[in-house]
């Protein structure tokens, strides 16, 4: 089955970057929101865990936007205050609707 199809078959779970684990749900709505005002399209915006390694990391994997994922590491999310969050996250949709990959 081609991923496309596989994607969109609600009989099959999508499988997700392991390690990674979804934000809070209201993090999770400006987000989607943030990313819908820039016209940026990502599948899914997780965190991975970079704590141990003091990671300040974000980043995006995934050749099509809708499979797209942009991961920020737990260390970084800890670190920053709402506004900067939003500000990285901005930053990677702007690499996602540029199509720098
Ligand atoms: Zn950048």
């Amino acid at each position: 089955m081609n991923p496309l199809a596989q994607a969109s078959n609600p009989k099959r779970p999508r499988r997700r970057p392991s390690g990674t684990r979804p934000f809070e749900f209201a993090e999770s709505l400006r987000f989607a929101s943030l990313a819908a005002s820039l016209g940026a399209k990502v599948g899914e915006i997780r965190l991975y865990a970079g704590r141990d390694q003091h990671s300040a990391n974000a980043f995006q994997i995934g050749l099509i936007p809708r499979l797209r994922y942009m991961l920020v590491s737990d260390y970084f999310a800890d670190h920053l205050s709402e506004p900067e969050l939003d500000v990285v996250v901005a930053h990677e949709l702007g690499h996602a609707r540029g199509n720098h990959l």
